[in-house]
């Protein structure tokens, strides 16, 4: 008999039918209640075995995590909790799971335990929602992009540029470092290498985006970028994927219109399609914030907070204002931010962007028009201001409970300023040719900006720390698995 998937089976009317499921045992009660999980939903479902018709030493070997193979009469069940549950007329264990060993216990286990053993972290309820919201909105991506006519394009991972200046890169080599060749001066000799130069992992595929984007109009990268940056937090990875859409003909607006309208789609998509994924955190949330004060608790639940961000504008303001809002502020005024704001010019950091969005707007916010002395080379200079500040026309999204999720801009289309700029940070211009060219032959307004995915998920999921919310995290120190 082929298996039925128990996604499929919980929501089925037909009783009496002959069913075979496969999965793992998740619980085992009274010698006669197993409950199976198989991946397919996060819910599982009930198998009633007669234990007086059954061999000692099998049901012995029903144990939390054993992968078994049931075959029975599905019918409605008697029980609370459930609607059918599977009459067991036979029963194979398929693999067992020794129970003094198995490290997951049906009890509530902590984020930090279930992380040093990743590779069994799946089996949890957690997770399970976790990484099919994760699988979601990644496929919900491409739809969206799909849809609108964007092509997906496979941006290098392994690059020869390192003038994007996004963080620190992780050099790519086979040079043996017991034996590294070496010119006459004592420098490394890359000609030796793989490549012939020194490559790096990406840290984007923006650069190579815009190539594309000038000729095909609207294109978009999805997969993982890497940053060796020291920054032990719970929203940086070392290994993060991204989604970079580079559109030619888009002005900074159309650049936070596309932004807006993908965050909103993706949140959507959650919504209506991992509804049960979605309550279970939701839930498990309401569990953790119990243990919290009163004022420390969220005002809104996870499904509130998603269909707040949905029904609402993001706000939209200049880095200028934002400045004015945060000098003002009460965190600023006593001190309390680690760094006080003075004035114009500064960098935002964490705890200005947090308190913008959780504090003072309390909802998502875009800040444009950066001072250029802050951000990246290629993007597009504003007009010099009375006071003769430079601005740039960046595009930040700030998240409640995540800080920044997407960063942009509109690019500089001239090839002159853009010379400039690099001229300024010391960016070599000879071998950056190639990306130059984009601007020497046809060259057109564009935009563009990154989602860093697990944020995305992050705020999804209703989880803290990014090292839940991808497989198997790479972080300074740790690449395990
Ligand atoms: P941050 O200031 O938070 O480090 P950034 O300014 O370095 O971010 P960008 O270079 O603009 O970020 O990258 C675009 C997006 O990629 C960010 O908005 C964020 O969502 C995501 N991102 C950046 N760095 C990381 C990281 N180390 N781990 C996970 N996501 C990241
Ligand atoms: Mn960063």
């Amino acid at each position: 008999m082929t298996r039925t998937k128990i996604k499929d089976l919980l929501n089925a009317t037909d009783f009496g039918r002959q069913v075979t499921i496969n999965g793992w045992v998740k619980t085992f009660r009274n010698n006669q209640f197993i409950a199976i999980n198989d991946g397919s939903t996060i819910n599982n479902i009930q198998a009633v075995v007669d234990f007086t018709n059954t061999d000692e030493a099998l049901l012995k070997r029903i144990t939390t995590g054993a992968a078994v193979s049931v075959t029975g009469t599905l019918v409605e069940s008697l029980g609370k909790g459930q609607r059918v549950e599977v009459k067991v007329s036979q029963l194979e264990i398929l693999g067992d799971s020794d129970p003094e060993k198995f490290p997951l216990q049906p009890k509530k286990h902590s984020l930090e335990f279930l992380r040093e053993i990743a590779h069994l972290r799946f089996r949890t309820n957690t997770f399970n929602a976790v990484f099919k919201i994760r699988h979601a909105l990644a496929f919900a991506v491409h739809k969206f992009f799909n849809e609108k006519g964007f092509v997906y394009m496979h941006t290098p991972i392994i690059t020869g540029s390192d003038a994007e200046g996004a963080g620190e890169m992780f050099r790519v080599s086979t040079i043996d470092p017991d034996n590294i060749p070496r010119n006459e001066d004592g420098s490394i000799n890359y000609k030796e290498d793989f490549f012939g130069r020194p490559t790096n992992l990406t840290v984007s595929g923006q650069l190579e985006g815009e190539l594309a984007a000038m000729a095909f109009g609207e294109i978009y990268t999805f997969g993982p970028t890497f940053r060796a940056e020291n920054s032990n937090t719970t929203r940086h990875l070392a290994e993060f994927w991204m989604i970079e859409p580079e559109m030619a003909f888009y002005d900074i607006t159309d650049n936070m219109d596309l932004a807006e309208e993908l965050l909103k789609y993706l949140i959507r998509y959650a919504l209506g399609n991992c509804g049960d994924e979605l309550e279970f955190l939701r839930n498990r949330l309401l569990e953790e914030e119990k243990q919290k004060p009163q004022n420390e608790r969220s005002e809104l639940d996870l499904l509130a907070k998603l269909q707040f961000c949905l029904e609402n504008d993001f706000e939209r303001l200049t880095y200028t204002e934002a400045v004015e809002i945060l000098r003002n502020s009460k965190p600023n005024q006593k001190k309390q931010f680690k760094y006080l704001i003075e004035g114009w010019g500064a960098d935002l950091q964490s705890e200005h962007e947090r308190y913008l969005v959780e504090k003072h707007f309390k909802k998502p916010v875009i800040l444009t028009n950066y001072p250029a002395e802050i951000k990246s080379f290629y993007m597009r200079l504003n007009e010099t201001d009375e006071q003769g500040r430079r601005t740039v026309r960046a595009m930040d999204i700030l998240f409640p409970g995540i800080g920044e999720i997407v960063g942009g801009s509109q690019r500089e289309e001239r090839l002159e300023n853009l010379l400039g700029r690099m001229d300024e940070l010391n960016i070599p211009a000879h071998e950056m040719d190639w990306y130059l060219d984009t601007r020497r032959f046809g060259s057109a307004p564009h935009s563009g900006f990154g989602l860093g995915f697990e944020r995305l998920v992050l705020f999804v999921t209703g989880m803290t720390n990014i090292r839940d919310v991808i497989p198997f995290p790479r972080t300074p120190k740790n690449a395990e698995f």
